[in-house]
């Protein structure tokens, strides 16, 4: 499952957005034991193909993949009073796949900025030096080890005190790792140490309602100026938490009706979630019987034994192949049955690699 760990200074509207994406009639319906941590939220993946597959087997249940988001807390401290962060915190951090950093970019006097005055900008560049130092001290003491190691004429260790000097030139600037354009080797160097600032990251931009539909504010502009300077390879998703907590009280059936009163195609939610998928590569296989209809996440690239291997290991274990049909072709033609007759369904081995919106069937030794 794809976690994700909300981060930001005071007051910019994280808990708002979170709120919203854990009220009730959002959250993931299907995990009734949902973790009770109040500052862990399962969301169900919006994914309209999900509906149409359904429409076409009508099956018991319909189940779509879902995302964890963190509320990670605490960021706060260390960025306004320097008191570095909580361990709490890096291990909540350190678990998830993406951060979603959430910048305040509108302008209102009734909402004090713990700052002093709304600076994205600036914020982005707070939250970044706490994120780089935290890694600081995690390559620190790795370095110290490392350099004992390569002093025995450890090649291995040799090699890694440079990826992990070069990692160090930039941390103790303040610099996020993002910034470093790390090569895939250099990636896999550092992987052991869950750094922050390697991980991917979103902005949401908390924009007022009017910049959603018209046209983009200075905040929202410097933002992204900032972020394109700096050479960060990262998404900014505009939202408007406000929005977001509206349509978090309607009922579903409504949400639809009042995003387009807005002029608005989707939910922030909706395209912070898509926005993460692309960032990380992932994509979305289905698997679709009588019994229940499902969406699978799997990331780009992913082999048929990979993906057979997100529903169970065995799967993946035991794979000898998988019939697959495009999802286009599976609701044209009406199904299985219909696929079958039309010659749509082929019979995939351990090589294919899976496309998204495949509807797969595996067939596996136990
Ligand atoms: P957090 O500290 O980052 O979790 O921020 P909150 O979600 O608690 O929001 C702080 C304050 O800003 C609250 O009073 C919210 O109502 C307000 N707020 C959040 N999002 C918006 C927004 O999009 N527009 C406006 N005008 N106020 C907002």
């Amino acid at each position: 499952m794809l976690r994700i760990g909300i981060v930001g200074l005071p007051n910019v509207g994280k808990s708002t957005l979170f709120n919203a994406l854990t009220s009730a009639g959002v959250l993931a319906a299907n995990y009734p034991f949902a973790t009770k941590d109040p500052n862990v939220g399962r969301v169900n993946v919006p994914d309209a193909r999900l509906d149409r597959l359904a429409d076409v087997v009508k099956p018991q249940r319909t189940v779509p993949a879902v995302v964890e988001f963190v509320d990670i807390a605490g960021l706060v401290k260390g960025a306004s009073q320097g008191e570095g962060l909580g361990n709490q915190f890096l291990a909540n951090i350190r678990e998830t796949d993406a951060i979603v950093h959430v910048v305040r970019c509108f302008d209102d006097d009734d909402v004090l900025h713990v700052m002093g005055d709304v600076n994205p900008v600036r914020d982005r560049e707070v939250i970044e030096f706490e994120l780089a130092l935290a890694d600081l001290a995690t390559v620190e003491k790795r370095l110290d080890r490392t350099r004992r190691a390569a002093k025995t004429g450890d090649a291995d260790a040799k090699a890694e005190v440079a990826v992990l000097e070069r990692a160090y030139e930039f941390l103790k600037d303040g610099r996020g790792l993002w910034e470093a354009k790390l090569t895939d080797d250099e990636k896999a160097t550092l992987q052991p140490l869950s750094l922050l600032t390697v991980k991917p990251i979103l902005y949401a931009a908390n924009v007022t309602d009017a910049e959603l539909t018209g046209d983009e504010g200075a905040h929202l502009k410097a933002l992204r100026a900032a972020i394109v300077a700096s050479g960060e390879l990262a998404s900014v998703v505009p939202f408007s938490a406000k929005i977001e907590s509206e349509l978090a009280e309607l009922p579903a059936e409504d949400r639809a009706d009042f995003l387009a009163s807005l002029g608005l195609e989707s939910a922030g939610l909706d395209r912070l979630i898509r926005a993460g998928y692309d960032l990380l590569g992932l994509e979305t296989y289905f698997t679709a019987g009588e019994q229940e209809v499902r969406a699978w996440t799997i990331h780009r690239g992913d082999t048929a034994p990979k993906a057979a291997g997100v529903i169970h290991t065995d799967f993946e274990r035991g794979f000898i192949k998988a019939d697959t049909v495009g999802y286009d072709d599976f609701v044209s033609m009406g199904g299985w049955k219909g696929a079958r007759e039309k010659g749509a369904v082929r019979s995939e081995g351990k090589e294919y690699v899976v496309a998204d919106g495949d509807v797969m069937l595996f067939k596996f030794n136990v």
